[in-house]
């Protein structure tokens, strides 16, 4: 797993400008260790006009953030939380949340 987190993961954010919100990573680098997520760290990227329907303009788009400012969403807990990873019986990895034990 390496960084802990997976594309599709619902993450909170835990350090920086964005704080408290949360939101899903649409993209993990591992080699830089960071994450893109949905409607986090917006940044104004101006767009070059490539055709009729694709018009240029001021454009807000998702910067990466560093993995360790982003927190596994516990369901249960409501909130990011610190988790542990589980081997199964059949080896298969699941991670729990360590507050309440739910499975992430
Ligand atoms: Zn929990």
């Amino acid at each position: 797993m390496g960084l802990g987190v997976k594309k599709g993961d619902k993450v909170e954010i835990v350090a920086g400008k964005d704080k408290g919100k949360s939101g899903k990573i649409l993209v993990v680098n591992y080699t830089k260790r960071n994450v893109i997520v949905d409607g986090i760290n917006l940044v104004k990227k101006h767009m070059r006009q490539r055709g009729e329907n694709a018009p240029g303009g001021i454009k807000e788009i998702p910067a990466p953030v560093d993995v360790s400012n982003v927190a596994l969403y516990c369901s249960k807990c409501g909130k990011g939380v610190k988790f542990g990873v589980k081997l199964l019986k059949d080896k298969t990895k699941i991670r729990v949340c360590k507050k309440c034990q739910q499975t992430i």
